[in-house]
């Protein structure tokens, strides 16, 4: 059977990525409702046999309004794909039902059994456990991991004709590791390498497929989604890449199913105009709390990009777009893990300035111990030679309340430490 990939027809766009995603959100519903519709339906009807058959055959789909079934392509995922792709500048997107399986769906599309992927040393647990663990046994494709800071190291470590990815972070968990994503993917594609970026860290602030990534993953779970409620993922990327994932008889997002509900889609669609508005006041919240903590102890280790002593902070300057800060995530190092449980559980309990918790992107400032949580799967080499201290104390920024009202509860808290 000759079936062709269906093409679902999404333009790239070139704007920056607030006015990219403000076009790609004109779409009125079914009737003319100001929102997009949800087609609740896992399966869709033909006008005839004829057009059944046709579009079995790859011959039409979803640019005439032609779907078989949502595993495959489902309408209100598709739309929500259009604005992911509008803000990423990619052609086309699609979503899933979370960070991770976009993620591995990505490696499993761009990787055969034998093959070799170089990552950034700094990885958001998961995935690191994903190289480290999973896909070599289970798939045979083995990953060198690198300094991704070191451009000569990352170059050495991939194999023309065996390395088919390289695999890092805009800014790396926990550490906030900025790539240089420019030079990264000129040497990368020097030896006919796809470049993948998991850009959860900086929706918004970076494009990296704007800067020469191939495809762009995300963890819509944090900043997008924004309220700590929802799993949930993006690959955004050339239609010969994402549409072939889907591919009915090869692709891992069919095959697979890491689908997203269609209710969902229509959810997170609501939150996406005011994404920019939220990364906005998440990057400057950030900005504020580490120039006032320099202040409070010039001894304390702070971690983020904003600070002219980061040492990627021109780069990232140099690679983000317009108006945007330097991202909504930052760190402090506290040293001893007792140290950091302590001044966790009095900034949690005593004072109230934010929660102990896993995740980021909320509005509500949410305090990890990486070493022992999102990381723990790494061993402790593993983890010192990501940089990950036992002490590190990561903050993911929220934006509720009055800034005086939440410095006052942290130096209380750190006072008391
Ligand atoms: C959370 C996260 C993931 C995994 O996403 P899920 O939606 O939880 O599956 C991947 N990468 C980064 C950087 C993350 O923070």
């Amino acid at each position: 059977m000759d079936r062709k990939t269906v093409n679902v027809g999404i333009e790239s766009k070139k704007e920056v990525p607030a006015e990219a995603l403000a076009a790609a959100r004109h779409k009125l519903g079914e009737h003319n409702g100001i929102n997009m519709s949800i087609e609740a339906s896992n399966t869709f009807t033909f006008k005839d046999s004829d057009a059944m058959n046709r579009a079995f055959l790859g011959e039409v789909g979803p640019k005439t309004g032609i779907y078989i079934y949502s595993r495959h392509l489902n309408p209100t995922i598709l739309n929500l794909g259009r604005q992911i792709a509008a803000m990423e500048g990619t052609e086309t997107a699609y979503c899933t039902a979370s960070g991770m399986s976009a993620i591995s769906s990505v490696f499993l599309q761009l990787c055969n059994t034998g093959g070799h992927v170089v990552a950034a040393k700094t990885l958001y647990g998961g995935t690191h456990a994903l190289l480290t663990h999973f896909l070599p046994q289970k798939c045979n494709i083995t990953t060198t991991f690198v300094d991704i800071v070191d451009l000569e190291e990352v170059d050495k470590a991939m194999i023309e004709g065996k390395t088919s990815v390289l695999y890092f972070e805009s800014i790396s968990n926990p550490t906030l590791i900025v790539a240089n994503i420019p030079e990264l993917s000129k040497i990368a594609h020097a030896k006919g390498v796809k470049v993948v970026v998991d850009n959860t860290f900086a929706p918004m602030i970076l494009s990296p497929a704007k800067l020469g990534a191939d495809v762009v993953v995300h963890s819509i779970s944090k900043y997008i989604s924004g309220e700590a409620d929802i799993i949930a993922g993006a690959v955004c990327g050339p239609a010969d890449i994402v549409d072939q994932m889907r591919d009915p008889h090869e692709g891992p997002l069919m095959l697979l199913g890491p689908t997203m509900n269609p209710k969902l889609a229509f959810e997170i669609s609501g939150r996406i105009p005011h994404l920019s508005m939220r990364m906005k006041k998440h990057c400057k919240r950030a900005m504020k709390y580490v120039t006032k903590m320099k202040e409070l102890d010039p001894n304390l280790d702070v971690l983020y990009p904003g600070l002219k002593e980061h040492p990627q902070h021109s780069l990232l300057k140099s690679m983000s777009n317009k108006d945007y800060g330097f991202g909504g995530v930052f760190c402090i190092d506290m040293k001893t893990e007792g140290r950091a449980y302590r001044l966790m559980d009095k900034l949690q309990n005593s004072t109230k300035f934010g929660f102990m918790g896993v995740s980021l992107g909320y509005y509500e400032t949410l305090m990890t111990c990486s070493s022992r949580s999102t990381n723990s799967m790494m061993d402790s080499k593993e983890k010192e030679s990501a940089g990950i201290s036992p002490g590190l104390v990561r903050f993911s920024v929220g934006y509720v309340g009055t800034f005086e009202q939440k410095w006052s509860q942290f130096t209380k808290a750190y006072s008391e430490m």
